[in-house]
């Protein structure tokens, strides 16, 4: 088995469902007492969000690249970032690393080419909603036409991102106004809605929702535990 590198801390709130998804991948998958072999290192939350606000995104380069650099020290066969938003400095960290990076948007594409989806929502950070690295990255690399909400729902959903789901708050009214979002994205004629933040399936299940749901978490940990043990 190969072991996994998480990049985590971004926040530790969904950095604790990243462990606890591929170890039950990895159960699921070999059985008995089997875990799965990770190397993680958990940053510091606060001083990152700073630069990202200040967009110093040289300043958190630096910082991901040095968390990635001691995961390599670790013997990571590979990393996973486990936040979207951060794959913005992906290109950064790749330079530095004799291993591979193990890109979120790449399998979350992966997962919609296979289902025959092509129109599809995003939901996520400013920054994962709105430029090139991801939104660009699915549409450029994959052809997905893909559709984020108004300035101002794009406000909301950035707000409770770092306001309340990074700090483990699970508000009723904001998981309304998300369910509002996702369906007025639905009405565009999306065939399924991206959770493009790590967090948002802390607050959004499947469950609350006719709407496919694509919970980048949950994929990025499932392509983990594939590549761990050879499946593909
Ligand atoms: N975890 C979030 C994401 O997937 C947001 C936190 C961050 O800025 O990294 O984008």
């Amino acid at each position: 088995m190969k072991t996994i590198g998480l990049l985590g801390g971004m926040s530790w709130e969904s950095t604790v469902n990243y462990y606890r998804a591929i170890n039950e991948g990895i159960k699921a998958e070999l059985g008995g007492l089997h875990s799965a072999e990770i190397a993680l290192y958990s940053i510091d939350f606060a001083p990152l969000e700073k630069l990202q606000h200040l967009n110093d995104w040289n300043g958190t380069a630096k910082i991901l690249v040095d968390a990635a650099l001691k995961i390599q020290a670790a013997k990571a066969d590979f990393l996973l970032i486990c936040t979207n938003t951060m794959h913005k400095v992906a290109p950064a960290i790749e330079e530095v690393l004799d291993i591979p990076i193990l890109h979120i948007a790449d399998a979350t594409a992966e997962v919609l080419i296979a289902d025959n989806i092509t129109r599809v929502g995003l939901l996520g950070t400013a920054f994962t909603m709105e430029q090139d690295f991801y939104k660009g990255r699915l549409s450029e690399k994959y052809s997905l036409d893909v559709i984020t909400p108004s300035d101002g729902d794009r406000a909301i959903i950035h707000r409770v991102i770092y306001e309340e789901l990074c700090l483990g708050k699970i508000e009723t009214k904001s998981k309304q106004e998300y369910l509002r979002i996702i369906q007025q994205l639905a009405d565009q004629g999306v065939e399924a809605v991206i959770l493009g933040c790590t967090e948002i399936g802390m607050l959004v299940k499947q469950t609350d929702t006719p709407i496919r749901l694509i919970d980048t978490t949950v994929i990025h940990a499932q392509k983990a535990v594939e590549k761990a043990i050879g499946k593909k």
